[in-house]
């Protein structure tokens, strides 16, 4: 008998029709003699419209009420699944984050999970009961509901299959899997069979927004196999897992973009020890995160500084940065939000060379101006303008053999 947790998003829960259509998957996968544990998100939209209504309450920062305010729309589709499932003559209870417990710290807004007790859970189902669990929310030392984050139902689903020690962790949601690229770029994307943790870590933090980032650190962490499928077909989907040998013979598998990010230039500025310091420490203090960082070498012993940040951080940090500036006597602070950043990702990268020449060649033939340019392991970005988004995923999809009709590469 496996144990098996299913995830599902907003839009598999969106009405009560496509509540009922999930129901019936569930009951089918219990019926067929595994024990299921059931992760839910709140129905689409809602969460939108509860930070909208927590705003509408005047300008605090995230904290306690924003958390027991936001983590209801979860509380909402747990009780009517489990009241459908019990309808459908299948046992079912519901979990808030606290019933389980689902222990975080109190970072309220971004709670990280500490512990996962499973005795309530493996009580139910060593019954036979399906154990419908509210995702986005857990429960800190001190009693109080906390969420984990935009997005954070992926994690709840993945930490909760490790704390189970589940078989396998299904997440369904309204795509089929995880793509060589956005197919309302490219048409001919495809879908990966399968794609290790690594390569899915670098997809998902580079803008593909089928997990939650931190979901995909915690199945890489604790080994969860995690199977990205659609909750309206059978089709089957991409399993997230560890890396094999045929993954690291594909040079790239994916092509990312993303467009929230915005640069900013500090020119100019005395090339002397603690200058970077001076300059980043003020915009870690305000929460700014920052991606990628660029220094020039030195002329006469001054330096430019380029380094990104998102979108929503854009003018606070521009401001910031040009305080700094005239602090540390850099000539000039430029900004410019109209960038995109787009990545190529594969594991066999680590045993492949020229990749990057391969890209930037590419985007060359293309008139495409490379404006920066970060690398890891397994992956090349290239910071472009804004307009050439589409077009430099596109020529890249191909040159790398991505695409449905191009056998090439394909293995
Ligand atoms: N409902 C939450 C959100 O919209 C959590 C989730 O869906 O994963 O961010
Ligand atoms: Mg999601």
């Amino acid at each position: 008998m496996a144990l098996i947790v299913q995830k599902y998003g907003g839009t598999s829960v969106g009405n009560i029709e496509r509540i009922k259509n999930v129901a019936k998957r569930v009951a089918r996968t219990r019926s067929q003699g595994n024990r299921v544990v059931v992760v839910l998100s709140a129905m689409s939209g809602e969460t939108n419209r509860l930070v909208a209504l927590t705003n509408e309450c005047g300008e605090f920062p995230v904290g306690r009420e924003y958390d027991a305010v936001v983590s209801t729309g979860e509380q909402v589709t747990i009780g009517l699944l489990a009241l459908i499932l019990g309808e459908m003559g299948c046992q079912a209870r519901s979990f808030m984050g606290h019933q389980v417990p689902i222990i975080t710290d109190s970072r309220f807004g971004s709670a990280r999970i500490e512990e996962i007790k499973p005795d309530n859970l493996m009580r139910e189902l060593d019954k036979g009961v399906v154990a419908v669990v509210a995702g986005f929310q857990g429960v800190d030392t001190d009693g109080n509901i906390t969420t984990l984050g935009r997005g954070g139902s992926d994690t709840t689903a993945v930490a909760l299959a490790a704390a189970l020690k589940a078989d396998l962790c299904e997440i369904y949601t309204d795509v089929e899997g995880v793509y060589t690229t956005d197919p309302n770029i490219c048409t001919d994307a495809r879908k990966l069979e399968k794609v290790s943790y690594d390569e899915m870590l670098e997809m998902a933090s580079l803008g593909a927004k089928v997990l939650q980032t931190r979901s995909v650190e915690f199945a890489k962490k604790y080994d969860v196999p995690v199977m990205v499928r659609s909750s309206f077909n059978d089709a089957p989907g991409t399993l997230v897992c560890k890396e094999d040998e045929d993954m690291e013979k594909v040079v790239v598998s994916g092509v990312t973009y993303n467009k929230d990010e915005a640069k900013i230039s500090v020119l100019r500025v005395p090339d002397r020890p603690g200058i970077a310091a001076l300059l980043f420490k003020p915009l870690t203090e305000a929460g700014i995160n920052v991606d990628m960082i660029v220094q020039n070498i030195s002329h006469d012993s001054h330096t430019d500084m380029t380094f990104t940040v998102t979108k929503t951080d854009y003018k606070r940090a521009l401001k910031l940065v040009k305080e700094i500036g005239d602090k540390i006597e850099a000539k000039e602070v430029v900004g410019d939000p109209n960038i995109a950043k787009v990545s190529i990702v594969g594991a066999g990268m680590r045993s492949h060379a020229g990749v990057a020449s391969r890209m930037f060649e590419v985007l060359a033939q293309e008139g495409i101006n490379i404006m920066m340019i970060s690398t890891s392991e397994i992956k090349i970005s290239c910071v472009v303008d804004i307009k050439y988004t589409e077009l430099a995923v596109r020529v890249l999809h191909k040159e790398f053999g991505l695409g449905k009709d191009d056998i090439g590469e394909e293995k």
